[in-house]
């Protein structure tokens, strides 16, 4: 059964209707176990106090996380090295502004380890957690370090990372200020929080309204440039930087997307596409950001 939340940033029960479901789906599964979760299936709500959107009512906190646990996805395989190349383009393009080479890095649900990856040709000693023990194994199989965990059960000491990544992560999370909290203690003095989330503040999210591409049952939370800020200054960081975050896929991967998401004649442009042209690389921008915070002095 689905219950009432408050704000996720300020605690706050006063609120606005943003979007209405228009599926009912109330199959903890269906919702929660896929990373590519379901459209239209949310409540969401707009912060009256400080404008954080954010779904409400919303399963407990032990299903959502069930659902999590259970997913076995290697559908992003195939696409893994064109990842790990955005990532790395992505550290290049952050340049002085995230730790030098030799830093600690850890990756907080590193998933199949594709930052990792690029972590390491980076430079960096990186090493990622992830609560799923089939992914796990995935990037175990890789060559990486990994732990399997979460931010509630994990091996590491605290003040031990100089740079601590969630990509794609915050917006699952159920309770994303403890979260940043915790690794507010697991970041050395001076270190820095990298954040890429779907910003539903562009001027794509705004054109899709509800349509919006990453509102999703998976995605818990929806945060914009200024309620990232507000998150980040209530958890003892600051935002220093913000830029979109481009990503590369292959062309035929792009359009199993457009046919998973039922883009009306995907499918037929899928059958017409010469597998040549399905293995082309794409760079798009699919309204991604990525946020640097440091710890508050
Ligand atoms: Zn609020």
């Amino acid at each position: 059964m689905k219950s009432e939340v408050l704000c996720p940033v300020c605690d706050s029960n006063q609120h606005k209707v943003k979007y209405e479901p228009w599926i009912d789906i109330q199959d903890p599964q269906k919702l929660y176990g896929a990373a590519s979760g379901v459209p239209g299936t949310q409540r969401l709500v707009e912060c009256e106090n400080c404008g954080m959107i954010y779904e409400t009512p919303r399963f407990p906190d032990e299903v959502i996380l069930q659902g999590y646990l259970r997913s076995e996805e290697s559908g992003h395989d195939s696409q893994y090295p064109m990842r790990v190349e955005s990532f790395y383009r992505t550290l290049l393009s952050l340049g002085s502004r995230i730790p030098a080479k030799g830093a600690t890095v850890l990756d907080i649900g590193t998933a199949g380890g594709a930052f990792l990856d690029a972590a390491q040709k980076f430079g960096y000693q990186a090493v990622g957690l992830e609560p799923s023990q089939f992914l796990v194994e995935q990037g175990r199989k890789r060559g990486l370090k990994i732990e399997q965990g979460t931010l509630d059960n994990h091996p590491f000491q605290s003040a031990s990372f100089d740079l601590i990544c969630l990509w794609d992560v915050i917006e699952h999370l159920t309770h994303p200020k403890a979260a940043l909290e915790q690794i507010q203690t697991l970041l050395k003095p001076g270190g820095i929080l990298l954040i890429n989330y779907p910003d539903i503040g562009t001027w794509q999210a705004k054109l899709a309204g509800r349509r919006f591409w990453w509102i999703i049952s998976v995605h818990l939370h929806h945060f914009t440039r200024q309620t990232l800020s507000t998150i980040c200054q209530r958890t003892g960081f600051q935002v220093f930087h913000f830029q979109p975050y481009w990503q590369t896929l292959q062309f035929g991967y792009l359009e199993d997307m457009a046919i998973l998401y039922k883009i009306p004649l995907s499918r037929v442009l899928k059958q017409l596409t010469p597998r040549l042209i399905q293995q082309i690389p794409i760079p798009y921008y699919a309204s991604q950001t990525t946020a640097l915070a440091r710890v508050k002095l």
